[in-house]
């Protein structure tokens, strides 16, 4: 009998947790892995708010995947996954190069989802990648220096739209940010607008209200100003238009305004609802005993609520835990296990020393929120990368 392979597309959370946690416990020789990922590092998604901001330096946010991995047991191949051949049970690079498997894990993340919405793709930007972030960061400072030769509000004026996790979190940095960059250009506070346009009637649709109450009160003396129950209906070049026919001018919208599935998977012809595989209880997807999708480009539902669960890290992450099991179940003939979240809670940053979080029924705010986001931080980077990684990264 021939090795099987195991082929993972993707080292986010899902994938690289799938890795670290097959590398561990398969033998050499046992089972072929290769990982494939578009960037020779990993990021942490979840960070990502803060370079985008520039509260944080990116390279801070990111590690070389080399360094987690056991070359021995598994190869990394840095490329752009572009097909999934399903019937073929191959995979296609961007470089032409054309991977076999059999078994796959899909663990390609998400894109920014737009609802169609007109001008967001081309005018918006939205945090999603180290590269992404940096434009982020860039074409902020940029328009404080341009400001100072044009004196045009619109250079001073940032959008936020998207009152989620990402657009709330992101808020936290930016008005954090916001005071240095007048110091460094000379720029009256006061000039500085910063709009959240939600399209909800709430921030933070479906959290705790109190939690909530508090966010909004936190960013407002932060100098956010809060359109809710007003969607965004068009991005244009100068700016938004609102539901309502307001139009805001402004240089930097930015698009937090929810996630699909990576859009690979349905190019492939995955049956996908807004992008995400609908997936079993072994994270299979429909009709495939040899594919597996796991993290944001998978769709599980929460049989007690017949809702979906919310693409998060958390979730990710133990999806790949229990993936790595399966798969060595299946290789060496044992029972897969059905796979069952384990939530701890939501805490969300609101900038430096702020925070809000719900962990089991405990309702945290401020500085005690704050120190539980650095805690699950830091305890993201020693699931997949140990001791070793933690000492590199951790939030202090
Ligand atoms: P990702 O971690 O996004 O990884 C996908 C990987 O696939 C990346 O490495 C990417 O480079 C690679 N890739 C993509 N396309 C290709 C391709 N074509 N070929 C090759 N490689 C490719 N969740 C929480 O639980 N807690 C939080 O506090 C939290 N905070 C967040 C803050 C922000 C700012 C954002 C944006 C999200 C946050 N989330 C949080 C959500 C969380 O980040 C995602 O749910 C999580 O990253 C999903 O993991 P994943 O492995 O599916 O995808
Ligand atoms: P989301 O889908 O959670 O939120 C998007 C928000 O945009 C919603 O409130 C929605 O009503 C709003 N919106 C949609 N269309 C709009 C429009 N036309 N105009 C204005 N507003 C509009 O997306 P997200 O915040 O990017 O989060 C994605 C996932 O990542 C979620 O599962 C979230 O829980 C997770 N996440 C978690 C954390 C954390 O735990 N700290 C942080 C960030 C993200």
């Amino acid at each position: 009998m021939s090795t099987p392979k195991i082929l993972i597309l993707g080292a986010g959370y899902g994938g690289l947790m799938t890795a670290v946690r097959l590398q561990k416990q398969m033998n050499y020789n046992e089972v072929e892995m290769t990982l494939v990922n578009k960037h020779d590092y990993h990021y942490f998604t979840t960070w990502l708010h803060e370079p985008a901001a520039g509260t944080t330096d990116p390279d801070k946010c990111r590690v070389e995947i080399q360094t987690l991995l056991d070359t021995n047991k598994i190869k990394f191949v840095k490329g752009s996954v572009s097909e999934i051949k399903r019937e073929e049970k191959k995979v296609l690079l961007e470089s032409g190069e054309e991977l076999t498997y059999d078994y796959l894990v899909v663990a390609l993340g998400s894109e920014p989802e737009t609802f169609g919405i007109q001008g967001l793709k081309e005018y918006a930007f939205s945090i999603r990648s180290i590269n992404s972030v940096r434009e982020i960061r860039e074409h902020i400072e940029y328009n404080f220096a341009k400001y100072k030769m044009e004196h045009r509000p619109e250079q001073l004026t940032f959008i936020v739209g998207g009152a989620g996790f990402t657009g709330i979190e992101f808020l936290g940095e930016l008005t954090d940010r916001i005071p240095e960059l007048c110091e460094e250009f000379d720029v009256d506070r006061s000039l500085v607008k910063v709009y959240n346009i939600e399209a909800a009637p709430t921030v933070l649709p479906g959290f705790d209200q109190e939690l909530v109450d508090y966010a909004m009160e936190v960013l407002t003396r932060k100098g956010v100003t809060f359109k809710i129950n007003t969607p965004i209906k068009e991005c244009t070049p100068d700016g938004v238009v609102l539901g309502d026919g307001e139009e805001i001018k402004s240089n930097t919208v930015i698009w937090t305004g929810g996630v699909r599935g990576n859009s690979v998977i349905e190019k492939a012809g995955f049956e996908t609802m807004r992008g995400r595989v609908k997936v079993d209880e072994f994270l299979r997807a429909p009709g495939h005993e040899d594919v597996f999708v796991i993290g944001d480009s998978a769709l599980l539902i929460n049989n007690e609520t017949n809702r979906p669960y919310p693409p998060t890290a958390q979730i990710a992450i133990q999806e790949g835990d229990t993936l790595a099991s399966n798969l060595i179940a299946l290789i060496r003939g044992g029972q897969m296990k059905a796979f069952v979240p384990s939530l701890k809670g939501t805490v969300a940053s609101l900038g430096k020393g702020e925070a809000i979080g719900l962990v089991g029924d405990k309702k945290l705010f401020g500085g005690s929120a704050a120190f539980m986001k650095k805690v699950i931080d830091n305890r993201s980077l020693f699931l997949i990368g140990g001791l070793s990684l933690m000492m590199k990264k951790a939030k202090l």
